[in-house]
């Protein structure tokens, strides 16, 4: 009988799900809409019923399920899985773990979402074989996710590793969702590329394929940004300068702290690839410390959508082995 991990990845939108075995291959991946009404007090109990009918579908049996390993939006106490605050779902402090392990009975590990990303990047993806990796997620905001010697730094009340709020842009800067101003997240994320990008074709007087497209479409998008690139677009090739330059500070900086073996670039903006990688590195190299810059690699993610998922059920995994030898040496205890 093969044991049972379940991944979750709780969205702003949708929650992704997964039942996974013990060395991280997919048994069942499958998707619910996070139901955000009434303060988003259905979210977890939509979950709870999502997996057992999924349980019921698949004929596992109690005994497989080892455990689940949620990601969610906000600041997490990983010791208690409490929830301090989830904006995008509505959530005040929520019981996170608590519920869950009354709902459903086994064993529940609750971690930021950025974090549960970075994990499943580091057991199946691009940090795979490396205990010392940080993890960026460029998608409508920027998550961030630091793991050394293998743990999770979350710091004091869950905050550790907000990539996403590093100031770039100190004088006249935009404001970002945490309500201070100029932070990475307001110039390097999918929405800050496109609010910059909007900028720029305002302001400018020549021509671009880019302010062709804003005129025609009223819309600019981190990706019309890219494709205007690729087609030689002078202007978004001065966007892209710039947003590869607050990023590669950001993690020049990063790099000078922590010194990880991998910065692992993920999220939609990391479809870019290579046009997004090149300019990066440049600006990483100048303005990391020397050491730094031969030792600390920067790569693309590689698991896409799927690393929450993977993610949480490397948590459930370490967490159920972590239960497994409390019990085992409790048994111990009682036979000596
Ligand atoms: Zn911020």
């Amino acid at each position: 009988m093969t044991n049972v991990l379940i991944g979750v990845d709780l969205g702003g939108t949708s929650t992704k799900l997964a039942f996974i075995d013990e060395n991280g291959h997919f048994l069942n991946k499958w998707e619910i809409e996070t139901d955000k009404r009434d303060s988003g007090k259905y979210i977890l109990l939509n979950i709870v019923n999502s997996i057992s009918e999924k349980v019921k579908e698949l004929k596992i049996e109690r005994e497989q399920l080892i455990g689940i390993g949620i990601g969610v939006p906000g600041p997490v106490n990983f010791e208690t899985g409490l929830v301090y605050q989830c904006v995008n779902l509505g959530w005040g402090e929520t019981q996170v773990k608590e519920i869950l392990e009354k709902e459903t009975g086994i064993p529940v590990v609750v971690d930021n979402d950025a974090n549960v990303a970075a994990i499943g990047e580091m057991w199946k993806g691009a940090g795979k074989g490396t205990k010392n990796m940080i993890c960026v997620t460029l998608g409508t905001g920027i998550g961030g996710g630091v793991i050394m010697d293998g743990n999770i730094v979350h710091g004091v009340k869950g905050a550790g590793g907000e990539i996403g709020h590093i100031v770039s842009v100190m004088n006249d800067g935009f404001t970002c969702n945490c309500g201070k101003k100029g932070c990475l997240e307001t110039v390097a994320s999918a929405s800050g590329i496109s609010r910059l990008a909007i900028e720029a074709v305002r302001k400018t007087k020549r021509d671009s394929k880019l302010k062709e497209w804003y005129e025609k479409r009223n819309q600019l998008t981190a990706k019309d940004v890219f494709d205007a690139l690729h087609e030689g677009d002078q202007l978004a090739e001065e966007i892209v300068e710039n947003v590869t330059k607050y990023l590669g500070v950001a993690l020049a900086n990063i790099g000078s702290l922590l010194n990880p073996e991998k910065i692992v670039i993920g999220g939609g903006v990391s479809a870019a690839g290579n046009a997004l990688l090149a300019p990066l590195n440049h600006y990483f190299n100048q303005y990391t410390f020397s050491t730094v810059r031969i030792s600390t690699m920067l790569v693309l993610a590689t698991l896409g959508n799927d690393a929450g998922v993977i993610g949480g059920a490397y948590l459930a995994k370490t967490y159920g082995d972590h239960i497994r030898k409390i019990k085992h040496n409790s048994y111990i205890k009682e036979l000596t």
